[in-house]
C-alpha cells in the first residue's frame, strides 16, 4: 500500500492507498493501537457491496463491530440522521476508545465524522472512502459537517481522522458518473499546483481511457499527496487552503441555482474552472492556448464545460451569498498556467461575460 502523510503536529494521521486492500484493514488499526469497539457508520448501498468483507475482517481479528446502515442520499446529511449515530454508538456501548468507522462517499464520511467529533468531545475516527470524490477529496483535510435546511454543511466542526483507508478495488462499482465527479476534483489538483499531475491526466485518458487499477492508485495517491501538503500549511482555510475552491465559485452559483438536482459537484466544478481559466484569460493572466488544454482535457475526460437553462441573475444571487463580495467584487482563484493560481477579486462585469459568451 502507499503511504501518504498528513502532518499536523499531534493531528497528523496516514492515509493508505492499495487496490483489494479491504482485507488488511485490521492490521493497519491494530497498527495504531486502536482496539476499541468499532461502530460502523454506512448506507444501504455501500453496505450490500463492502459492509460485510469489512466486518468479517474485523470480527476475524477479535474487534467487536456493530453497523449502522442509513439511507442512502445528501438530503439524510443532517442532524435527524447524525441524532440516529449518536443512538448507535450508545447501544453499541463505544466508550473513549471506540472507532467510529465510516464506509461510504462523502455524505457518510462528512456526517459519521462531524457524530465522531462531538460525541464525548470526541472518540476514534477512520475513514474508508467508497467514491472517487471522497478517496481524492472530502476524506482527506478534515473538514466535518451536515446540512441545514438553510445551507449545505452549515454545522461542522474540523476533525481529523485517526486513520484513510482507501481500496480504490471499490471504485469497481462506483456508477461512471460519479468517477467523472471525481476527476473533476483530479483535474483541479492539477491546474492548481501540479502540471505533471495534468499531463499525466491528459497522456493517459487520451491513451487509455479512464480506467486500470494503476491509473485510480496514481491518481488517489497524488490528489491525497496534494490535499495533504495544502492542509497541512492551513490546517483551517485560514489562507492557502483557499486554493482547493478553483472551479468552485461559480460551480456552486450553478449547483445552487439548480437546488443540487442537475448536476453531480464534480460537473458543476468543470463548468466552474472553466469559468475562471476564461476569465482569467480575459484579465490577461493567462494564455490562451493554455486555457485550451484544460478545456480538451476536461471534455475528453467526459466532463462538460457549458450549461444551459439557468439565468446569469439566478447564478450570481448564489455566488455572491456564498463568497461575500467587496465592493461588489468576488475573489476568484484563478490560474496563470497549469499548475499555478493567484487569488483575485474579480468584478461582476468580466464574470457575466465570460458566463455568458463561453459556458452557456
Ligand atoms: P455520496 O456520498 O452521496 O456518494 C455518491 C453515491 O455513490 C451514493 O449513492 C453512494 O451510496 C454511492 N456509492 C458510494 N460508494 C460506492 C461504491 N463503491 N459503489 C457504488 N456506489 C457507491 O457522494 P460523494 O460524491 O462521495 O460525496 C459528496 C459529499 O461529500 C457532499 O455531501 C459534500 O458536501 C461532501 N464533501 C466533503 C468534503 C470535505 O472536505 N469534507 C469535500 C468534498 C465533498
Ligand atoms: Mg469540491
Amino acid at each position: 500500500m502507499k503511504k501518504v502523510k498528513v502532518s499536523l503536529t499531534t493531528r497528523s494521521y496516514c492515509i493508505l492507498v492499495g487496490s483489494g486492500t479491504l482485507n488488511s484493514l485490521a492490521e493497519e488499526l491494530a497498527k495504531l493501537g486502536l482496539k476499541g469497539k468499532v461502530l460502523m457508520v454506512t448506507n444501504t448501498t455501500v453496505e450490500p457491496l463492502y459492509g460485510k468483507i469489512l466486518i468479517d475482517e474485523l470480527t476475524s481479528s477479535g474487534y467487536a463491530v456493530s453497523s449502522l446502515v442509513l439511507p442512502d442520499g445528501e438530503n439524510f446529511k443532517s442532524l435527524e440522521t447524525t441524532a440516529q449515530i449518536y443512538d448507535a454508538i450508545l447501544e453499541a456501548g463505544l466508550d473513549r476508545q471506540g472507532i467510529i468507522l465510516a464506509l461510504g462517499g462523502g455524505v457518510i464520511g462528512d456526517m459519521a465524522g462531524f457524530a465522531a467529533a462531538t460525541y464525548m468531545r470526541g472518540i476514534n475516527f477512520v475513514q474508508v472512502p467508497t467514491t472517487l470524490l471522497a478517496q481524492v477529496d472530502a476524506s482527506v483535510g478534515g473538514k466535518v459537517a451536515v446540512n441545514h435546511p438553510r445551507g449545505k454543511n452549515l454545522i461542522g466542526s474540523f476533525y481529523q481522522p485517526s486513520l484513510v483507508f482507501i481500496d480504490t478495488a471499490t471504485l469497481d462499482t462506483l456508477p461512471v458518473r460519479e468517477i467523472l465527479s471525481g476527476l473533476s476534483e483530479v483535474i483541479k489538483y492539477g491546474i492548481i499546483t501540479d502540471p505533471e499531475l495534468f499531463s499525466y491526466l491528459e497522456v493517459n485518458v487520451i491513451a487509455r481511457g479512464i480506467r486500470g487499477k494503476e491509473f485510480f492508485i496514481d491518481i488517489v495517491e497524488k490528489s491525497c499527496a496534494i490535499k495533504a501538503k495544502v492542509v497541512s500549511r492551513d490546517e483551517r482555510e485560514e489562507n492557502v487552503r483557499a486554493i482547493l475552491n478553483f472551479g468552485h465559485t461559480i460551480g456552486h452559483g450553478i449547483e445552487a441555482a439548480t437546488h443540487y438536482q442537475v448536476f453531480r459537484h464534480g460537473e458543476a466544478v468543470a463548468i466552474g474552472m472553466m469559468g475562471a481559466a476564461c476569465i482569467s484569460r480575459e484579465m490577461g493572466l493567462i494564455s490562451a492556448p493554455e486555457v485550451e488544454r484544460i478545456r480538451s482535457l476536461i471534455i475528453s475526460v467526459g466532463l462538460p464545460v457549458y450549461f444551459s437553462g439557468i439565468a446569469w441573475e439566478e447564478i450570481w444571487y448564489h455566488m455572491q451569498a456564498d463568497k461575500k463580495a467587496k465592493d461588489g467584487n468576488i475573489n476568484f482563484i484563478l490560474p496563470t498556467s497549469i499548475g499555478s493560481v493567484v487569488i483575485s477579486p474579480v468584478d461582476p462585469h468580466t464574470i457575466r461575460k465570460v458566463v455568458e459568451s463561453e459556458l452557456i
